[in-house]
């Protein structure tokens, strides 16, 4: 008998406790402001958490085209375009550095693998496009500070940037096919 009041304080408590915090959202929803009262979205951006992984950072001007974030990456979505440097100058011309954010999934496990530290998450998360070839985006041929963060990645960058045939950038003194200096 003492076990059968203990299971209906139990569950009466158990119900109590839950139908409070149902309660307590309920009328905190009705209190909360509206999105729009909190943040002039998008003419100001919205306040991200300092680890936020959005859209990445890429310093064309430092990477070797090593291929080791794409290898990386669980899902193969980095592709790498790049051509033997001409001597003297070694290495590789990275000419396309896409990112397929259709397949993306922000882990950042591209980023720890990079030996020269050209490759983070950043902080855009705004790059609503009409295409799904929008979400295909080539770093390397992106307006750097745009690639780096420092501007905003926006559909029309992205946009813009695919009608460029060429690198935005190329390392001085070497000369390649298609490299403009
Ligand atoms: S964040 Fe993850 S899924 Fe996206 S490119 Fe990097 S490794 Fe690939
Ligand atoms: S790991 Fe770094 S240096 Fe190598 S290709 Fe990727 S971004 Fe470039």
């Amino acid at each position: 008998m003492r076990n059968w009041f203990r299971n209906v304080a139990l569950a009466t408590s158990t119900i109590v406790r839950g139908m409070y915090v149902t309660l307590w959202y309920f009328v905190r929803s009705f209190r909360r402001k509206a999105f729009t009262q909190h943040f002039e979205y998008p003419e100001r951006p919205i306040p991200i958490r300092p680890r936020y992984r959005g859209f990445h950072r890429y310093d064309l001007t430092t990477c070797i085209g090593c291929d080791k974030c794409a290898r990386a990456c669980p899902v193969d979505c980095i592709y790498i375009d790049k051509e033997k440097a001409a001597p003297p100058a070694k290495g590789f011309v990275v000419t396309g550095f896409k990112i397929d954010y259709t397949k993306c999934m922000f882990c950042a496990l591209c980023v720890d693998p990079c030996p020269v530290d050209c490759i983070f998450m950043g902080s855009t998360h705004d790059i609503s496009t009409f295409t799904r070839d929008g979400c295909v985006v080539d770093y390397a041929t992106l307006p750097l500070a745009i690639a780096w963060g420092q501007d905003t990645l926006n559909p029309t960058a992205v946009h813009e940037s695919k009608r460029v045939s060429l690198p935005v950038w190329t390392k001085a003194g070497e000369k390649s096919a298609g490299a403009s200096g």
